[in-house]
C-alpha cells in the first residue's frame, strides 16, 4: 500500500488525515490539541503520536508510510523551513527546520526514511476542495478564516485530469493573503457595528490589512470596541482572550453585538477575496476555516454577508464575472486542510 500522510498543524490544534494508495482516510475524533506554544519538541511528539494512533486504527504499520506533508498557518522561509514569526507562540519556532526534523524523528521511530513537506494552510485546502470538484473549476480560490487569513490558489486547463497547479511561490509562502490593502471606508459604512471605531494598523507595517477585517483579528479589536458602547453585555465581565473565542456561541444563540461581528468579519473576508479574484479572476471561491464552522442558519448568514462584501469591493469588476460561484467549505469538521495536505504529496 502507498501511504501518505497529511496534517493540518495550527496554533491550537492538530489533525491527521491520509491518502492510502488513492482512498483519502481522515478520522474525525483524531484532533488534538497542537500544544505549538510549548516549542517544537513537544509539537513533533504530537504530531507523531496522532499519526500513530491513525496508522493503528487504520491497521497500517509506519513502515509503510512514504510522505508526511503538514498544511501550516502562517509564513515559511524556505521549503521545509518555518518563517520569522509562525503564529505559534514560542519562538523556538522561529526559522525552525521543521520538514527536516519531522525526517529525522520518522529515521528514530518508525526506522523509516520518507519525504516531508511544508504547505501553506490555504495551499492544502486548495488541493482538496479541487480534487473534491474534479475538473468542475478552472481557476479555484480557497481562503480560511481563522486566527488569520490563509489563501490557496488551484488552476486546471479545461478537461484535464490529475493534480491542479497550486501556487506555492519560491519558498512556499505564495499566496500569504492577510496582508493586503482593506478598504477601510467601505468597512465602517457596511457594518454599522463598527461606524466609529478606529481600527489599529497591522503588526506587518503596510497599515491597515484585510487580515483585520477578515479574520478573529476582527474580533480583538473590534470587540473592545462595540462593548465600550454598549451597556451591560455579557461578555463586558469576561477577560478579553476568552471573550473573543466567546463570539461564535453568542452569536449562535441569537446575540445581536456578536451576530454583528460575525457578519462584519465574513463581509471582511468578501473584500479580501475581491482584491485576490481581481487578480486571479477564479470560477469558484470556497471559503473554509472557523467562520464557516458554525449552524446552518449562521453558514446563510455569513455566505450573504461574504458575497455582499465581495461584490461591494469589487467595484466595476464584480460585473466580470458573471459565471462565478462563491460558497462554504462543506463539512462542519473543519477537515480540508489535512486532507489537502495528504492528497498533496499523492499528486507529487
Ligand atoms: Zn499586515
Amino acid at each position: 500500500m502507498r501511504v501518505r500522510l497529511g496534517g493540518d498543524y495550527g496554533a491550537s490544534s492538530f489533525k491527521p488525515a491520509g491518502f492510502l494508495d488513492n482512498e483519502l482516510r481522515f478520522l474525525p475524533n483524531m484532533e488534538v490539541p497542537s500544544r505549538a506554544a510549548e516549542g517544537p519538541a513537544v509539537g513533533l511528539e504530537v504530531i507523531f503520536s496522532a499519526f500513530e494512533r491513525f496508522l493503528d486504527e487504520s491497521n497500517i504499520s509506519p513502515s509503510e508510510v512514504e510522505s508526511v506533508t503538514l498544511g501550516l498557518a502562517g509564513v515559511l522561509s524556505a521549503p521545509g523551513v518555518l518563517g520569522a514569526n509562525p503564529n505559534f507562540g514560542n519562538e523556538a519556532w522561529s526559522r525552525y527546520e521543521l520538514a527536516e526534523a519531522i525526517e529525522q524523528e520518522a529515521l528514530v521511530r518508525w526506522s523509516r526514511p520518507l519525504t516531508a513537506n511544508l504547505l501553506h494552510d490555504g495551499a492544502a485546502l486548495a488541493v482538496y476542495e479541487a480534487h473534491r470538484r474534479g475538473d468542475a473549476f478552472q481557476n479555484l480560490l480557497a481562503i480560511t478564516s481563522g486566527t488569520g487569513l490563509g489563501g490557496g490558489l488551484a488552476m486546471r486547463k479545461p478537461g484535464a485530469a490529475g493534480m491542479p497547479l497550486v501556487l506555492r511561490g519560491a519558498s512556499g509562502r505564495g499566496m500569504e493573503i492577510g496582508h493586503q490593502a482593506a478598504r477601510v471606508d467601505l468597512f465602517l459604512e457596511c457594518n454599522p457595528i463598527l461606524a466609529g471605531a478606529d481600527p489599529p494598523e497591522c503588526a506587518c507595517g503596510r497599515g491597515h490589512c484585510v487580515e483585520l477585517f477578515g479574520s478573529r483579528a476582527l474580533l480583538k479589536w473590534g470587540l473592545p470596541a462595540v462593548l465600550n458602547r454598549v451597556a451591560n453585555h455579557a461578555l463586558s465581565q469576561v477577560p478579553a482572550p476568552e471573550a473573543v473565542g466567546r463570539v461564535r456561541d453568542f452569536a449562535e444563540s441569537g446575540d445581536s453585538v456578536c451576530l454583528d461581528l460575525f457578519r462584519a468579519q465574513a463581509f471582511g473576508v468578501g473584500m479580501a477575496a475581491a482584491n485576490l479574484n481581481s487578480v486571479a479572476c477564479a470560477d469558484t471561491i470556497v471559503v473554509d476555516g472557523g467562520l464557516v464552522n458554525t449552524t446552518p442558519e449562521l453558514r446563510e448568514e455569513v455566505l450573504e454577508r461574504i458575497k455582499a462584501g465581495f461584490g461591494l469591493a469589487s467595484g466595476v469588476f464584480s460585473h466580470l464575472d458573471p459565471e462565478m460561484t462563491i460558497e462554504l467549505a462543506s463539512d462542519r469538521d473543519d477537515r480540508g486542510t489535512a486532507c489537502g495536505a495528504a492528497l498533496y504529496a499523492g499528486y507529487c
